[in-house]
């Protein structure tokens, strides 16, 4: 089927199109440098931007994939989880298209698409790999840090383990703007981390003391992390001491990447799952990509990593699980549903 995908639950506006699982187009507009000034994304700042990018973005990917909107089978679009008022205008200019062009509106979980997108990761013209069944989706960005077990892409998801304060981006982005550093802080700190050393610190793991075990044993928790790095930067401060920014960052980038390996590959092993995913913005971090790469090696779970530009936030994302939706033969969500900021990753297709 060919369907159209819109997405636009944080600071990415973006249009997707796919026929099947074949990429015809991923149109991404990012609101991130507004952000930068203030750390992080700001609400009210994305939906603006997103009011002002949603046109231009759909032409751009109408164009780039080559299509007559009148031959779309279906519209996809996140319905949740995400920024309320980023939420809306993706879903109302997905309305409005479905309305308009009288197709079937389907409204998507963001965290699905997110799995869903390694059926893209492919040479074009060539068949997709499937998606392996069960898989643990292991899914890091600004706004989440979720464990998932997938067993089927358009139904049968469940989270089994979330962080309990911090995603591992936005902590990312606060260490670096505590050792002065620019916003996004995920790829300067993975830069800088370059000329660290990984072990001169020793950092916190957050949840893995055995009475946190107890209770959290697959959850993550960041806030102390970050906390551990305000600190040693202070007492540094204090001393008159220079800050050694590279051996701060790598061993913060140690820290984190530890944690999240170790606990994934511990979900896979006690769920017995043998493959596993990765996606959103951090999975773009070389030092995870890397021991994660080792440690499911290790443990004989089969690693899947899609490209960098399919982890961050992207519409095909959406498009290519709307197509799988279509596929499973699922009725549309119908023009009267609203957008879910809490949408639980157990909904993969919205009803109202
Ligand atoms: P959502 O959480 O809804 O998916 P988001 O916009 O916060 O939305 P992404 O766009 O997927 O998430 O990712 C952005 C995050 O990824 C930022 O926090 C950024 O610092 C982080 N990031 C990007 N590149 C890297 C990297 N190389 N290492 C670590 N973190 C990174
Ligand atoms: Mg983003
Ligand atoms: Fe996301």
């Amino acid at each position: 089927p060919l369907v159209l995908g819109i997405e636009s639950s944080c600071d990415e506006t973006s249009v997707g199109i796919v026929r099947g699982e074949q990429l015809l187009a991923n149109e991404v507009a990012s609101s991130m440098e507004l952000h930068a000034r203030f750390g992080g994304v700001v609400p009210e700042v994305a939906s603006r931007a997103h009011l002002e990018a949603i046109g231009p973005t759909l032409r751009r990917a109408v164009e780039t994939a080559d299509i007559d909107l009148s031959e779309l089978d279906a519209v996809a679009v996140t319905a949740g989880p995400g920024l309320m008022g980023s939420l809306v205008v993706g879903l109302a200019a997905a309305k409005t298209l479905a309305a308009v062009l009288g197709k079937p509106l389907y409204g998507l979980n963001h965290l699905v698409g997110h799995v869903a997108v390694d059926l893209l990761d492919h040479p074009a013209g060539e068949p997709a790999r499937p998606l392996a069944r069960p898989t643990l989706a292991l899914l890091v960005s600004g706004g989440h840090t979720q464990l998932l077990t997938v067993g089927d892409i358009t139904g049968d998801v469940a989270e089994i383990g979330t962080t309990i304060d911090d995603a591992a981006g936005e902590a990312y982005d606060k260490v670096a703007r505590l050792l002065g550093l620019p916003y996004p802080g995920g790829p300067v700190i993975d830069e800088a981390a370059q000329g660290g050393d990984p072990e001169a610190i020793r950092f916190p793991r957050g949840l893995t003391a055995p009475h946190d075990m107890a209770r959290h044993r697959f959850d993550y928790s960041f806030s102390g992390l970050k906390t551990a790095v305000a600190r040693w930067v202070e007492t540094r401060r204090l001393e008159g001491g220079e800050i050694p920014v590279a051996d701060v960052a790598a061993s913060f980038q140690e820290a984190v990447a530890d944690v999240i390996t170790a606990k994934a590959v511990d979900a896979a092993r006690h769920h017995g799952i043998e493959h596993m995913i990765i996606g959103g913005g951090v999975a773009a971090n070389s030092r995870l990509r890397g021991l994660l790469g080792e440690r499911t090696a290790a443990a004989g779970i089969e690693l899947r990593r899609p490209r960098p530009g399919l982890c961050t936030d992207n519409g095909a994302m959406i498009a290519v699980l709307g197509a799988q939706v279509v596929k499973a033969g699922l009725e549309p969500s119908g023009l009267g549903i609203g957008a879910d900021s809490g949408l639980p990753v157990g909904t993969v297709v919205v009803r109202d």
